[in-house]
C-alpha cells in the first residue's frame, strides 16, 4: 500500500542529540533504551479500517511518531513498518451490518486514515502492507509451521471449505514456542479471560489448547476467501498477519530481533503475546542467541470518551475528519493529545480542543517575532523529556515557558537574539510535530 506524504523534518542545532531514548517496556516495567544499536527499528500495528480515525487511534500514532522523531533527532537510521487489517472478522461483521461492500468499507476507511495521518503530520512507515496483499506470504508461513509441527489442523463445520472441506482451519500449537508468556507475563485465567474478549475463541472444539491463536481461517459461505495452496481457500488470522509483515517489512534474517514493537495497550494481550511467538518460530535463532521478536514493547494508553472506552458500537466517536471538518486546526488536534503523557488513560472532553487550539494560538504568537529569549534551553529540555519515555507534557510545559517568556512584555529584552523564535518553531516542528 502506499502510505501519506512524508512531512518536512528540520534539522535541529546540536543534532545528533546526544540523549538516548528511553521507553517504558511493557514486559517488565523498566525504562530501557529504545534502540540500543546504530539504527532503529519499530513495527507499531495498524488499523482495522472500519472505524478511522478515532482520537483512540490518532493518540497512538502520534505517540510513535514522537518517538521516530525523537530517534531521528538523535541521529539513528529508523526503519519504520505498520499494517492494515483490511480484512478481518470486525470489517466483516460492519460490512455486513451496514450493507457496505467490506472492500468499499476497507478502502474509504483507509483513505480517511490516510487524510488525517497527513493533516497531523505523522511521518509514514516505509513500508504499509494490508492484510489482503500479503496473504500469499502468510499461507506460506503458516503452510511451513504445519510442516514443522508448530501448527495443526482443526475439522470444520459442515458447509465450509469449499472444494476442499476436508483441510480444516489451522491454529499454532503454543507448546512449540517455550517462551510463550513473555510478552505480557499475565497467569493463565487472566490470559484466558483477555484472550475471549478480545478476539479470540478459546471454546473451539478440537483445539489443543483453548489459548492457542487461528493462523489460517478457511473459507465460509459469504466470506471472502484466497487461494492458500496447501492450506486451501482461506485468509490469515490477525496474529499471525502482524508477525509476517514485520519480519518481511523490516527485513528480519533467522533470529534477528527488531527495537520496539507497539500499539495500543489492549493490543499487548493477546496479539502482541501471540504475533511475538509466531515470529520466534518462524525466525528461529541459534542456539543459545536471544530469541527473535521485538526487544521492547510499547503500549499506549486507552483514550475514553464520556466515560467509556470509544468504539462504534457505544457510538462515542471522536473522529479526527470530523473535528478538521469542523474547522479545527489539526495541529490543536495534535497538541490537545500531546497534553496527556501517552501511556496514561484519559478521556477526551469538550476542554481538549479550546486547550489544544489555545496554545496553538500562543506558540504562534510567541514565534512571530525576529527575536526573542534564547531558545537553547528550551531545545535541550524538549529533547531531554522526550528521551525521557517520550514524556509530552513535559516538553509542552517547556514551550509553554518560552512562550510565557517571550510574550511577556515587561521582560527585560537586552539580551534577545535574532532567530530564537526560528529555532524554537523549528524544535516544536522536529520534535513534537507541531507546524506552527
Ligand atoms: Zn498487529
Amino acid at each position: 500500500m502506499h502510505a501519506w506524504p512524508t512531512p518536512q523534518v528540520p534539522e535541529l542545532p546540536g543534532f545528533p542529540a546526544a540523549h538516548p531514548v528511553r521507553v517504558h517496556d511493557s514486559s517488565t516495567g523498566e525504562l530501557v533504551e529504545a534502540a540500543p544499536g546504530p539504527g532503529a527499528r519499530l513495527y507499531a500495528c495498524g488499523i482495522t479500517p472500519y472505524d478511522a480515525t478515532h482520537i483512540g487511534h490518532a493518540n497512538t500514532y502520534v505517540a510513535f511518531d514522537l518517538l521516530v522523531r525523537a530517534w531521528r533527532d538523535a541521529g539513528k537510521d529508523v526503519a519504520y513498518t505498520s499494517n492494515v487489517t483490511d480484512v478481518d472478522d470486525p470489517l466483516l461483521e460492519r460490512a455486513e451490518a451496514t450493507g457496505v461492500d467490506w472492500r468499499e468499507l476497507a478502502a474509504s476507511q483507509t483513505a480517511l486514515f490516510r487524510e488525517d495521518m497527513t493533516a497531523l503530520g505523522v511521518i509514514p512507515p516505509q513500508t504499509w502492507t494490508g492484510a489482503v496483499e500479503s496473504v500469499p506470504d502468510v499461507a506460506r508461513a503458516v503452510a511451513a509451521m504445519l510442516e514443522s509441527g508448530a501448527a495443526y489442523r482443526v475439522p470444520l463445520e459442515p458447509g465450509a471449505g469449499g472444494p476442499t472441506p476436508e483441510l480444516g482451519d489451522v491454529y499454532a500449537d503454543l507448546t512449540a514456542d517455550p517462551r510463550f508468556g513473555t510478552v505480557a507475563r499475565l497467569d493463565r485465567e487472566q490470559a484466558l479471560a483477555y484472550f475471549a474478549e478480545r478476539g479470540g475463541d478459546p471454546d473451539r472444539e478440537g483445539k489443543k489448547d483453548p489459548l492457542d491463536p487461528l493462523l489460517w481461517r478457511r473459507e465460509r459461505p459469504g466470506e471472502p476467501a484466497w487461494d492458500g495452496g496447501p492450506l486451501g481457500t482461506g485468509r490469515p488470522g490477525w496474529h499471525i498477519e502482524c508477525a509476517v509483515i514485520a519480519r518481511d517489512g523490516l527485513g528480519l534474517a533467522a533470529g534477528e530481533r527488531f527495537d520496539v514493537q507497539g500499539g495500543g495497550f489492549d493490543l499487548l494481550f493477546p496479539h502482541h503475546e501471540m504475533s511475538t511467538s509466531h515470529l520466534r518460530v518462524l525466525c528461529p535463532g541459534t542456539e543459545g542467541a536471544e530469541p527473535a521478536g521485538a526487544r521492547t514493547h510499547v503500549h499506549a494508553g486507552l483514550v475514553g470518551y464520556e466515560g467509556e472506552k470509544m468504539s462504534k458500537s457505544l457510538g462515542n466517536l471522536v473522529l479526527v475528519s470530523r473535528l478538521r471538518e469542523e474547522g479545527h486546526d489539526p495541529m490543536a488536534i495534535r497538541l490537545a493529545l500531546l497534553a496527556h503523557h501517552y501511556r496514561t488513560e484519559w478521556e477526551w472532553d469538550e476542554t481538549s480542543m479550546p486547550e489544544g487550539e489555545a496554545r496553538l494560538v500562543r506558540w504562534r504568537d510567541a514565534v512571530s517575532g525576529n527575536g526573542g529569549p534564547s531558545a537553547d534551553a528550551t531545545l535541550a529540555a524538549v529533547r531531554a523529556a522526550l528521551a525521557n519515555d517520550l514524556d509530552a507534557p513535559a516538553a509542552l510545559a517547556a514551550v509553554d515557558a518560552w512562550a510565557d517568556l517571550s510574550l511577556d512584555p515587561a521582560r527585560d529584552t537586552s539580551a534577545d537574539e535574532e532567530g530564537a523564535p526560528g529555532i524554537m518553531a523549528r524544535t516544536v516542528n522536529a520534535l513534537l510535530g507541531v507546524r506552527l
